[in-house]
């Protein structure tokens, strides 16, 4: 019997059987070994965030490859992956000009889930992996090595990629630069941890939580000392308060990159003056802009060899059962990630 941590209403969801088909043509069935309990799972859980209802939670997930459908040709049945969520669909715009990171419309299975009173089951962000099985499209499923543990290798899917990647591909951060995260939860020590692999000067870490400034120092962060005239500001919180205060910080030609998801409505106001006269860029980060196939077994690669530190950032493995839990720990601030285990 499968099952899944599903929401049914805003606000309601709870562990349910679900139903299972077979993977269809450029499909794979995935047998789900661990699920990071995200901030988004949060977001869809509270507001379904334009997702169908019923929906299946969960997309930073690491399996086993079970069943693959016709026609799929990157992985076969025991292979250990990865999903990603933000899988370039090869047609549109942006891919087709040759920018698969800027991809908004990842390729999705054509709904092979359900509930056992047979109403179709929507996949958070195309993957569900709050679950004992899911089917994914092929471009979602990226190999890893078997070397990485699950409750690990999991969170390339999501809080890494988005972290390091925003780092790395969406700021370019160089050698030698100064920079500042603002909120340092998952996607903010990634952040963190991108920025020292970057080979980052100064890093500032900025949380209103002590101890998450203290978890950032151990992932690579060094507070002390006002930080100012910065070259980035990774602003992972997102609120108009975080805006100004990154701005505040940069100097000469700074970036502040904006990965926080907004609340609805909200709105910031620039110092029209500062932005001109320090030549200021603000860029948005969707996921750090990743591109699974091309960054996964890199990440992957560096877990392996120790320059990622993965393993201090599952603070808690639990059951399927207890995602609430989860969702009240992350709420709280006291773990970084709590990842679920099958
Ligand atoms: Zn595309
Ligand atoms: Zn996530």
């Amino acid at each position: 019997m499968n099952r899944g941590v599903v929401l049914t209403e805003v606000g309601r969801y709870g562990l349910e059987e679900i139903e299972v088909a077979r993977p269809g043509p450029h499909e794979v069935e995935v047998r789900i070994e661990a699920s990071g309990v995200c901030h988004s799972d949060l977001h869809v859980a509270q507001t379904g965030w334009a997702h169908r209802l019923p929906v299946l939670l969960g997309h930073e997930g690491a399996g086993i490859v079970e069943e693959v459908g016709e026609g799929v040709e990157g992985v076969a049945p025991g292979d250990r992956v990865v999903l990603g969520w933000r899988s370039p669909c090869g047609r549109c715009r942006w891919c087709l000009r040759g920018d698969p990171r800027r991809c908004r419309t990842p390729p999705a299975a054509k709904g092979r889930l359900s509930l056992p009173d047979g109403r179709a089951l929507a996949q958070t962000l195309q993957m569900g992996t709050c679950a004992t099985r899911t089917v994914v499209h092929e471009a979602a499923v990226v190999r890893v090595p078997d070397g990485l543990p699950p409750e690990q290798a999991c969170l390339i899917g999501c809080a890494i990629a988005t972290g390091v990647g925003s780092v790395l591909e969406t700021a370019g951060v160089w050698e030698g630069a100064r920079v500042a995260v603002i909120g340092c939860g998952a996607v903010g020590l990634s952040a963190v941890q991108g920025a020292r692999i970057a080979g980052a000067e100064e890093i500032y870490a900025i949380d209103l939580d002590e101890r998450k400034v203290e978890a950032a120092r151990r992932f690579g962060a060094i507070h002390g000392g006002p930080a100012e005239r910065l070259d980035f500001v990774f602003d992972v919180v997102g609120r108009p308060e975080t805006v100004a205060q990154g701005l505040h910080l940069l100097g000469h030609a700074g970036t502040l990159v904006y990965i926080g998801l907004p609340q609805p409505g909200a709105a910031a106001s620039i110092d029209l003056g500062m932005l001109f006269d320090r030549r200021l860029r603000i860029v948005v980060s969707h996921g750090g802009d990743h591109w699974p196939a091309e960054d996964f077994p890199r990440l992957a690669q560096w877990a392996l060899e120790g320059k990622l530190d993965l393993e201090a950032m599952v603070t808690k493995t639990v059951g399927l059962e207890d995602v609430e839990r989860a969702f009240d720990d992350l709420r709280a601030g006291d773990v970084i990630r709590s990842v679920v285990t099958l």
